[in-house]
């Protein structure tokens, strides 16, 4: 059960609330975030809501069956709706683009994305600076010179920016420099890192773990909301199978599923997903088509010869075909 609890309430109404739902016999977890004060309940499914629904201080009560409850679209109707600021949007019913390098590299490099990103209209630069890599031995990232770099470029063109943070100790100094924080497959289970990133006021993307079911990418997100940070979206990114063949079985079934369950947006990433340049785009308009609120996808000049996951990343060309593809597919939807 959720329980939305009047704006400003008095801490007694609050603690006279808790006292009935301890006699009521349900556990409680009280949860502010940048919007609303929430008091979830764990305990009994059957019980009268009337005997809640009255009490002073209360705005609204629900009934939430599923394990994850405030990212639940059980009590949430409305869809979440991001603002980064400067008309761009998530969630609103758009579709969002999101591009990039893999790895932000060097300011050659950035400049010329960031000039392709202008020329398409896309307003949201993705790019690593600090890189989760198999072997210790790859390219693991410029760190924060690489966001000050990425964030001098986009500032002054309106270009907001996502990138992944891997460590609770990195937040405070990317803080200035990033519009989205992007946890990363193999975070997706980091319960340190999500607490924390439920206690900013910035927007977070959640992807799927490698190994990942959907209902523990939904537990990730109530970890973060749970913390306080409402702003949060969900990104379908390929998970391991038995399949060999691709680098990722990207699971398109998901996009549908999580859009039935959560008000979070839900964003694809066919790059990861397939991990082979031929198939990204082709998947990208298949999430557009299965529902997805938006796509992230990896581009380069020269994808031949960037320092990761060149195997699976747009050329420039590649991508203006896609983005002329998705604005006609998103003209007809
Ligand atoms: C990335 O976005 O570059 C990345 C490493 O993604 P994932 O965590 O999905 O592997
Ligand atoms: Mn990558």
């Amino acid at each position: 059960m959720i329980i939305q609890l009047e704006k400003g309430i008095e801490k007694n109404k609050v603690d006279s609330i808790q006292t009935t739902l301890s006699k009521l016999k349900f556990s409680v977890n009280p949860v502010t975030t940048q919007f609303e004060d929430y008091l979830v309940c764990i305990g009994k499914t059957e019980f009268d809501i009337r005997e809640i629904g009255h009490l002073q201080g209360v705005k609204d009560v629900h009934r939430v069956s599923d394990n994850y409850k405030l990212v639940s679209n059980k009590w949430k109707t409305k869809n979440t709706i991001i603002d980064l600021g400067d008309d761009v949007v998530i969630g609103n019913g758009s579709t969002s683009i999101m591009a990039g390098p893999c790895s932000v590299e060097s300011e050659e490099q950035m400049e010329s994305i960031t000039k392709h990103l202008i020329k398409n209209n896309i307003r949201i630069m993705r790019g690593g600076v600090y890189k989760p890599r198999s072997s210790p031995y790859a390219f693991r990232g410029l760190g924060i010179d690489g966001l000050k770099m990425m964030h001098a470029l986009c500032k002054p063109r309106g270009i907001k920016i996502i990138t992944e943070v891997m460590q609770v100790s990195q937040i405070e100094e990317m803080y200035p420099y990033v519009d989205v924080f992007q946890v990363g497959a193999r975070n997706s289970q980091n319960f340190n890192l999500l607490d924390a990133l439920g206690g900013l006021d910035k927007p977070v993307l959640i992807k799927r773990g490698v190994s990942g079911t959907i209902e523990e990418l939904l537990y990730s997100a109530e970890y973060v909301f749970s913390k306080g940070n409402e702003r949060l979206m969900l990104c379908e990114r390929g998970i391991r199978t038995f399949e060999t063949i691709y680098r990722n079985t990207f699971d398109i079934n998901a996009i549908q599923v999580l859009k039935d369950k959560t008000h979070l947006p839900v964003i694809a990433d066919p790059s990861h997903g397939v991990g082979i340049r031929d198939y990204v785009s082709k998947l990208a308009l298949a999430s557009v088509i299965a529902g997805a609120d938006g796509v992230i996808y990896e581009v380069h000049e020269k994808p031949e010869e960037a320092l990761s996951d060149g195997q699976q990343t747009l050329n420039f060309m590649e991508s203006d075909l896609l983005v002329q593809k998705l604005n006609k597919l998103l003209s007809f939807t």
